[in-house]
Order: C-alpha cells, then sequence, then structure tokens
C-alpha cells in the first residue's frame, strides 16, 4: 500500500501505519479530549493532563489494534504463511498474507484469534477498573482509571464489531471457512461478500436516519466486501 509509513519490525513482519494517521490519530485524541467522562476527559483538570490522557489513550488504542493484528499474524507464521506486511487504517489493521490459507479449520482459527485478542485486552482492562477503582463509578473516578476503561471498552466493541459474520470483518473469514467444507473457496467467499454487502446497505439506511458515524463504517465494510471477493476472484481465474 502506498503512503504508508514503517515504523517497526516484530517477529520480522514490517509493521506500517497510512499517512492519514497524522489526521486520525490527532481526531481521535480530540475526541477523546472533548467527550464527557467516563468515554473522554472533558471534566479533566488541568487542561494540559486532559489532552496528555487524551492522546496516550488515542495512542494505546491503535496498539491493542496492533496486537489484535499480530495476533493474527503470529498463527498465520507458524501455519506456514507468511505476512507480507501490517497495515493500520484508520478502524483497523490489516495483514497482508502471502497467499491464502486453503485449510478451512485453520482459517477459522487465525480468524477467530484477533477477536478473542480484543476480548482478553478488553475483559482484563475492564476488570482492572472494576476491582481497583477506588472511585464509586468510573465517571467520577481519576483519569488513569477512565483511561483504562475506555481501552476496555472499546476493545471489547472491537471484538464483537469483528466477529460479525460477513466480509471484511474476521467473523466473515469464520463464515467463509465453515462455508467452504460444503463448497468451493470461490463460491464460500462470494456469499460470505454478498452478506457483508447487505449488512452495510441496512447499515447505511439505519446511518441516514441515525448517525453520520454509522454511514462512514458501512461504507468501509461494503469496500471490503467488494475488495475481498475481487481478490479472491483474481486468484481463482
Ligand atoms: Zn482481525
Amino acid at each position: 500500500m502506498g503512503n504508508s509509513i514503517q515504523i517497526a519490525r516484530i517477529f520480522g513482519i514490517p509493521i506500517k501505519i497510512h499517512v492519514s494517521f497524522l489526521i486520525v490519530l490527532p481526531f481521535f485524541a480530540w475526541v477523546f479530549a472533548v467527550q464527557p467522562e467516563p468515554y473522554g476527559f472533558a471534566g479533566t483538570q488541568p487542561e494540559t493532563l486532559r489532552y496528555a490522557f487524551a492522546l496516550a489513550t488515542a495512542i494505546l488504542l491503535f496498539a491493542s489494534v496492533l496486537v489484535h493484528e499480530l495476533s493474527h499474524s503470529y498463527l498465520s507464521l507458524r501455519y506456514g504463511t507468511g505476512i507480507r506486511e501490517i497495515s493500520l487504517y484508520l478502524i483497523g489493521g490489516v495483514s497482508a498474507m502471502e497467499g491464502e490459507l486453503r485449510d478451512p479449520a485453520k482459517e477459522a482459527t487465525m480468524a477467530f484469534v484477533g477477536p478473542l485478542s480484543s476480548l482478553i485486552i478488553g475483559i482484563v482492562l475492564l476488570a482492572v477498573n472494576y476491582l481497583f477503582n477506588p472511585a464509586a463509578s468510573t465517571a467520577e473516578g481519576n483519569a488513569l482509571f477512565m483511561m483504562i476503561f475506555i481501552l476496555g471498552y472499546i476493545n471489547v466493541i472491537l471484538a464483537l464489531f469483528n466477529l460479525i459474520p460477513a466480509f471484511p470483518m474476521d467473523g466473515g473469514r469464520i463464515l467463509r471457512a465453515l462455508l467452504a467444507s460444503r463448497m468451493n473457496f470461490v463460491e464460500a467467499t462470494e456469499k460470505a461478500a454478498t452478506l457483508g454487502k447487505i449488512l452495510a446497505l441496512l447499515m447505511g439506511v439505519v446511518g441516514l436516519l441515525t448517525s453520520f458515524w454509522l454511514v462512514i463504517i458501512a461504507i468501509f465494510i461494503y469496500m471490503g466486501a467488494s475488495a475481498e471477493e475481487r481478490q479472491v476472484k483474481s486468484l481463482r481465474y
């Protein structure tokens, strides 16, 4: 992918961030700074502390997306499929594999380990906040526990969102793996991608009536589903 900057190498895999990060990261930090407690730091004083926590939360959020991607990559390497690079984007990351896993059981496991890692991170952080936060409620507590709560909460949401059984979510890969045991790989991909597109259209319609964010996510899902379908067809034919 063009316009990406390599920031690290882990397990020998280049980790790249897209240049849009230079806008996206401050934007997320700003969202955390203006959101009221417990989902942001709007009431935290002094102001420098508020922005420091907001920025740290944004950076740690992307770090947890990286852990999610690395968990996919780690299993992929163990299964003998190389990973060309990991790119971190706006809503998530993409692990570019060298070739496709064609063993349904392995593909399902590899897809599942990402949401599983997000879920574990999320539950651990929420549990830490629940057990150790001395305040009566997170919203009244200090900024450190607020940060732990926000990161835990978003990681749980990310895990559940990724389990939706439609491309391009990890759940789409799990679904394709299940379908692929009964039909060929291309047909299974088409079915999972079609489900993704239907879901995206429904979300888009609901989003137009309710939330702008939902429309953005719907466009992201539609494009991802189409890309997955195109890629698999070009591999096959
Ligand atoms: Zn994933």
